[in-house]
Order: structure tokens, then C-alpha cells, then sequence
């Protein structure tokens, strides 16, 4: 698939619903940016900045970060080295505000969203989904005990860098998570539904499955 500067898409779904795996994999075929606000809030707090002192608590206890932040965060993003690419947001926007934020910035750009891709999961899935998972400290691969499980325990198969359990993995803040999701980011479906842009992905299959169709939404409405 050709590199696509005109690719600007929203992943939108609970934690666990697998948008990290498929942000990664479709970025690296359609040859655009990934921003996902997790990773970017994640290396802030290892480098600790005053970002990631600001951010820690909330994301250890499975809350949300404050609208203001995030949305700066991003928009620096958008309007620096992402400003001539296509690209696909992993985690953002996450409230309504930060929706309405987005698009006043695009719409300013004359730059709209191209897709929005709801990832569907039945919730009785995702808890197992996400206190397995485990992630690739040295290239971002993600993985899972259980359903994804690497040939060496804690070692990633793709490049034999250690792999860690986020925090905000462990059950206590799993629940904390998902009720942020239903209290703060599930009614952006139908502010997207409204726009006449959301698209329901069955994200409830296997990684490849999943892969397949979002592939065959993106050849299918080529921009
Ligand atoms: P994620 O890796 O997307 O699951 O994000 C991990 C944590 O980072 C979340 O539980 C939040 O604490 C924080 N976070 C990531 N993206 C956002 C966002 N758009 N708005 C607020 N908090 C966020």
C-alpha cells in the first residue's frame, strides 16, 4: 500500500480492544505517523519530566489526564513534525472536549478526519486481555500471556528486548479504566456517528482478522 499524507484517522475503543497492536501494524503499512497519547505519557514519566510527575498518579490509578494537557500535548504534534503526514491517533481524543478540541484544529487546517474506527470487544473479553498483556520495553511490540505469548517468557520475539507489565495492567486499575472509558470516551460514538464517520470494527477476533478488515475499509474508501 502506498504512503497516504492525506490518512488522518481516529482509533477509538476501550482499553484492551487491541488499537495499539493495529496502530502500529496499519502505520507501518500505509507509511504514516502514530500517536498514541499512552506511549507519549508513558515516556514522559520515565523520563520524568514535569509532564510524566503530573501524570503518574492518574495513570496509575486508571483515571484519565486532564483535557488541558493531553490536548497540548497532541496539538503540539499535529502542528510539528506531523504536519505533513498522515496519521493515526492511538488513544485520543478520549473525552468530548478533547473531540471538539481535534476538530476545531483540523477544521482551522482545512485537514478532517478522514476515518474514525470504533474497536468493538464483548467486556467480558478485555479484562483477561489486559492484565495479560505485556509490552515490549525497547520496540513498543505488544503482547499476551495467554492469547500472544512470546517463545521465551519476558523476552520480545521481535527483538529480544525485555518486555514489562504496565502498572495500570493490574487489576485494580483495569476496572478503574473501563469505567472511565463508559463514563468519558464511549459518548464520542455518537458524537462520530453524528459526523457520518465512524466505522465498527469487529475487534472481538484474532490480531490478523481484525487486521483484514480495517485493511479492506481503507482500500474500499481510498482517500
Ligand atoms: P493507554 O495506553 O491509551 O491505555 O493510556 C494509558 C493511560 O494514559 C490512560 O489510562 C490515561 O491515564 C492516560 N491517557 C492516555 N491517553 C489519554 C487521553 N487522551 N486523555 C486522558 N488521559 C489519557
Amino acid at each position: 500500500m502506498s504512503r497516504s499524507a492525506a490518512f488522518r484517522a481516529v482509533f477509538l475503543g476501550p482499553p484492551g480492544a487491541g488499537k495499539g497492536t493495529q496502530a502500529l501494524e496499519l502505520a507501518k503499512s500505509l507509511g504514516v505517523g502514530h500517536l498514541s497519547t499512552g506511549d507519549m505519557l508513558r515516556a514522559h514519566v520515565a523520563r520524568g519530566t514535569p509532564l510524566g510527575l503530573r501524570a503518574k498518579g492518574f495513570m496509575d490509578a486508571g483515571k484519565l489526564v486532564s483535557d488541558e494537557l493531553i490536548i497540548a500535548m497532541v496539538e503540539e504534534r499535529l502542528s510539528g513534525d506531523l504536519q505533513s503526514s498522515g496519521w493515526i491517533l492511538d488513544g485520543f481524543p478520549r473525552t468530548v472536549p478533547q473531540a471538539q478540541a481535534l476538530d476545531k484544529s483540523l477544521g482551522s487546517s482545512g485537514r478532517p478526519l478522514t476515518h474514525v474506527f470504533y474497536f468493538a470487544v464483548p467486556r467480558s473479553e478485555l479484562m483477561s486481555r489486559l492484565t495479560g498483556r505485556r509490552t515490549c520495553s525497547s520496540c513498543g511490540a505488544i503482547w499476551n500471556v495467554t492469547s500472544k505469548p512470546t517463545k521465551l517468557a519476558g523476552i520480545c520475539d521481535a527483538c529480544g528486548g525485555a518486555l514489562t507489565h504496565r502498572s495500570d495492567d493490574r487489576p485494580e486499575a483495569v476496572g478503574r479504566r473501563l469505567e472511565e472509558y463508559d463514563k468519558s470516551t464511549q459518548p464520542l460514538l455518537a458524537h462520530y456517528r453524528a459526523a457520518g464517520c465512524l466505522i465498527e470494527i469487529d475487534a472481538g477476533r484474532s490480531p490478523a482478522q481484525v487486521n483484514d478488515q480495517i485493511i479492506a475499509v481503507v482500500k474500499a474508501r481510498a482517500v
